[in-house]
């Protein structure tokens, strides 16, 4: 019979790979609460709606990457390509935004249907951080060295370039549309078939064409900046003099835009140039407009999204992981002969007693020989080993696996206390 296999672009988390992606996790939780971030978790699934609303009809997103079906009521669902729209969402169901302010992140899988490749998968994962009810540039601020201290942690940092700009309020980015379109429609016949496209639907999206001739093109193009309203040029001269006063270094990338609609003011992304064409890894920034957008109070907001297998290649790209890491014990019990009840109470009582230590017992019978095998195979230090004379003895053999130590029978409670030493 032909096997079933997973779906193209979504992938399977195997055990030599999920202590680093632990390790990443528990690092980006443990910033996020010395940030007083707060965890919210909503559906994978939505309306689909929700996301044509905020992140735009003429978006690759919503235009070809939406995992979209009817379920059995005829109602149109979607799994979500991103989180912020359902984020929004959430918080404005339950009464969050209203006279108060969030922190908030979140973490999870998000689906979009796209060419797979290194960095790039029909599944992937993100970590999500978005703020509501400041106006900044002081929350902007903070965020990015929240950023920058997940991949500083990480020690990803020397890795990344953090770019920055600013898409202006509506107004003036209407404004600076049409000074790009009137320029470009002269080229026209000369952009990528892409942004030929877009110069009808969404014509900011051409600055961050791949294309090489498209981006040569641009060289001359009018500059989004020159058309900043003042208050956005008060934000972004602010939020550049708050990350010089934290050491912050970044490069104004007056090209740079996002993919989604919902953002004005602050925009940034970190990239690399260690993952191929994947080059950005976290990418974020200010959406003032979206709650509103989505029927809500006007409320000011900041955000932003990282890429957690993106962030995982890097990290290993970077460092040198302890071989520790990939070992998930530490002392593994053998039990020979007729004493699978006492050895369940030792191993037991072990746990109780030294919850620091992580112990796996032998299981599914097999000669002494062979056990010492599976506990050599296991990487465990120690092996603990319970023959029919031990247990009638109230005694355990405690034998090093690793170091050239000779082995002991102790007595149960005087082994537990010599296991102490792994604490
Ligand atoms: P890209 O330009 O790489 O397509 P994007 O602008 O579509 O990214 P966002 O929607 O801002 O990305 O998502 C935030 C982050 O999520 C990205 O910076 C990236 O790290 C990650 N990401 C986005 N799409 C994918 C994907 N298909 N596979 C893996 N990671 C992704
Ligand atoms: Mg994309």
């Amino acid at each position: 019979m032909k096997k079933i296999q997973a779906i193209r672009g979504m992938n399977d988390l195997l055990p030599d790979q999920s202590p680093i992606w632990q390790m990443v996790e528990s690092t980006l939780i443990d910033i996020l609460q010395r940030y007083s971030y707060q965890e919210i978790r909503f559906p994978i699934v939505e309306s689909t709606e929700l996301f044509k609303r905020s992140i735009g009809e003429v978006t690759d997103i919503v235009e070809k990457e939406m995992y979209t079906f009817e379920d059995r009521n005829g109602d149109s669902l979607t799994l979500r390509p991103e989180g912020t729209a359902s984020c929004v969402r959430a918080c404005e169901e339950h009464g969050l935004l209203y006279n108060q302010t969030q922190r908030l992140w979140y973490m999870g899988p998000m689906f979009r249907h796209e060419r797979p490749q290194k960095g790039r998968y029909r599944q992937f994962h993100q970590l999500g951080v978005e703020t509501f009810g400041m106006q900044g540039p002081d929350i902007d601020a903070e965020i990015l060295l929240l950023s920058a201290r997940i991949l500083r942690e990480l020690g990803v940092l020397s890795a990344v370039t953090l770019q920055i700009n600013s898409l202006a309020n509506a107004e003036s980015r209407a404004n600076y549309k049409a000074a790009l379109v009137s320029y470009l429609t002269n080229l026209q016949s000369e952009l990528d078939e892409d942004s030929q496209r877009r110069l009808t639907t969404n014509p900011l999206r051409i600055l961050d064409s791949k294309d090489p001739k498209t981006q040569s093109l641009l060289n001359n193009a009018p500059v989004l900046l020159d058309y900043l309203d003042e208050e956005s040029k008060q934000h972004f001269s602010g939020l550049k003099k708050l990350l010089d006063a934290a050491g912050v270094q970044y490069q104004v990338n007056p090209r740079l835009v996002r993919g989604l609609d919902y953002y004005g003011k602050t925009a940034f992304e970190w990239v690399t140039d260690k993952l191929g064409a994947q080059a950005t890894v976290c990418a974020g920034g200010r959406y003032d407009n979206l709650v509103e957008q989505l029927g809500g109070k006007a409320t000011p907001a900041v955000g932003f999204g990282i890429g957690l297998e993106r962030l995982v290649l890097l990290v290993q790209e970077m460092q040198e992981l302890p071989a520790e890491l990939n070992l998930q014990t530490d002392v593994y019990l053998v039990a020979v002969g007729d004493v699978t009840e006492q050895a369940i109470q030792l191993v037991e009582q072990c746990r109780d007693e030294l919850p620091y230590v992580r112990f796996m017992m032998h299981c599914g019978g097999g000669n002494f020989k062979n056990q010492l095998k599976k506990a050599d195979k296991s990487g465990a230090e120690i092996a603990l080993i319970l023959g029919e004379d031990e247990a009638k003895s109230g005694q355990v053999v405690v034998k090093h696996l690793r170091e050239d130590i000779p082995q002991q029978t102790l007595l149960i409670a005087d082994a537990i206390e010599y296991l102490q030493t792994f604490e």
